[in-house]
């Protein structure tokens, strides 16, 4: 590992799930807290059985568990748990029955106040059943309204009672059945270290859930994923972040030392980049003057097509590819052979997009069937000739792509060579065209070495 590597994004950040702008990492510390939170979620479930029993005994024999403390003398396991229980304390509350188990002034029991309890009200200790009509089972509102402000009243009037043989409980507040799950807990924990989030000056404009789930919806390959996470959150190394880091002696862009080399500048507003997107045909998409590339980038989800998106996508990555290979090699940024390889990458992705779509679906997409089992079909009988040509083609309109087959059938129609391939072209007519063409050139010297002189090529 480079000892000096920049650190462009705070981990936290990377910590978020991926429709939040993150990677979705797991923090260990959190998640082990977790994990340790359901061996405290046990204790608070049974509170007659005998561990809990042991462990009041040794180390909160005077308090609740919830108001338990870790003490001087813990061992290390009551501190990872007390650790846990004090991340859990904001998913706790009381479910009131009888109300003899729980605390009126401190308990977490209003789920719809903010602090679920009324600890900083500093009201004199009482326990929840002292406010319950034994007779109705109905709350004593006339006194709770005048111990507390008409809210909390409201709030307490709302709080479903249980019968009264029954002992209040402990509900996990995040989950439908009130029961502890890691996923909620996790989410949870990390949620509440987040709640002071370091304020990220470089990013003026964040992605929202949508947004995020659109770009990782994206057919993509993982590195353009990443190219367009790392440009939306301002993490990439343009010449001002570098200078703002201390990293460049100044902040002008390395090809036209002219501006200053900001993400936009780089991308669009640098000659070699405008010439670039010109040759590509995008000149109608490039941002206007004002937005930021999160604006930008994520307004294009409702204004261009699937392809387009992935042109767009091919054409940043290259045009930083170039950047860097003008910064780091001194090789000439040449925008028509930046152009070029945008096309490439462009085909390729596609390419394998109808790769995968293809090994999904039971028949290859625009194989014929006759290549795909050659040894057991027969195509149509060669009439008055000893082998005959098939081929044929197929296209994809979204991907801008066509596939041609082509086999040869020998006397009894039966397929004895033949070959596929794909190919990027523009439309139909053109698919076929070359899939004739490559017909004819590839079975050429096949079929006149043994003495055919008429080559015919079924379509
Ligand atoms: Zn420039």
């Amino acid at each position: 590992m480079r000892r000096k590597a920049i650190h462009w994004c705070n981990a936290r950040e990377l910590e978020k799930p991926k429709e939040e702008g993150g990677f979705g990492f797991k923090n260990f510390h959190l998640f082990n807290l977790v994990l340790i939170g359901k061996q405290v979620w046990r204790l608070f479930d049974n509170p007659d059985a005998l561990w809990t029993k042991l462990l009041k005994g040794l180390y909160f024999p005077n308090y609740e568990l919830f108001s338990a403390t870790k003490g001087r003398k813990s061992s290390w396991v009551w501190n990872g748990l007390c650790e846990a229980k004090e991340h859990m304390k904001s998913g706790l509350l009381r479910g009131i029955m009888s109300g003899e188990d729980s605390w009126f002034h401190c308990d977490p029991w209003l789920p719809s106040i903010p602090c679920y309890n009324l600890s900083h009200l500093g009201l004199e200790p009482s326990k929840v059943s002292d406010w319950i009509d034994r007779d109705s089972r109905s709350w004593k509102m006339d006194a709770i309204q005048n111990l507390v402000p008409d809210e909390i009243a409201q709030a307490i009037a709302r709080v479903p009672i249980g019968p009264c043989t029954a002992k209040d409980s402990w509900i996990w507040r995040l989950t439908k059945s009130g029961g502890y799950s890691v996923k909620s807990a996790y989410r949870m924990f990390r949620e509440n270290r987040d709640s002071n989030p370091v304020i990220d000056l470089s990013a003026s404009s964040r992605p929202n859930r949508d947004d995020w789930k659109w770009l990782w919806d994206l057919k993509l390959p993982p590195k353009l994923h990443f190219f367009i996470w790392t440009c939306s959150t301002n993490a990439i190394a343009t010449r001002v972040r570098l200078f703002d880091r201390k990293c460049a002696p100044n902040p002008l862009c390395p090809l036209c030392e002219d501006q200053v080399e900001t993400i936009m500048h780089c991308f669009f507003r640098c000659s070699k980049a405008l010439e670039t997107w010109y040759r590509l045909g995008l000149l109608n998409v490039l941002p206007v003057a004002d937005s930021c590339f999160v604006d930008w980038f994520f307004g294009l989800k409702d204004r261009v097509s699937v392809g387009q998106i992935t042109k767009i996508v091919c054409s940043l990555w290259n045009i930083w590819i170039a950047r860097n290979g003008w910064v780091f090699e001194v090789r000439e940024f040449s925008p028509p052979s930046v152009a070029i390889l945008a096309e490439r990458d462009v085909m390729n992705v596609q390419e394998a997009r109808i790769g995968s779509s293809a090994q999904s679906s039971s028949s290859p997409a625009g194989l014929p069937s006759q290549l795909g089992s050659s040894r057991s079909s027969t195509l149509s009988p060669p009439g008055p000739f000893s082998k005959v040509v098939h081929c044929d083609g197929s296209f994809v309109s979204d991907a801008q792509m066509a596939t041609y087959g082509i086999a040869i059938a020998n006397s009894h129609g039966q397929v004895i060579d033949g070959k596929a391939e794909r190919f990027f072209c523009s439309s139909p007519l053109q698919g076929e065209a070359f899939a004739i063409l490559n017909a004819v050139i590839w079975a050429r010297p096949r079929i006149l070495s043994q003495r055919v002189s008429v080559l015919i090529v079924r379509d």
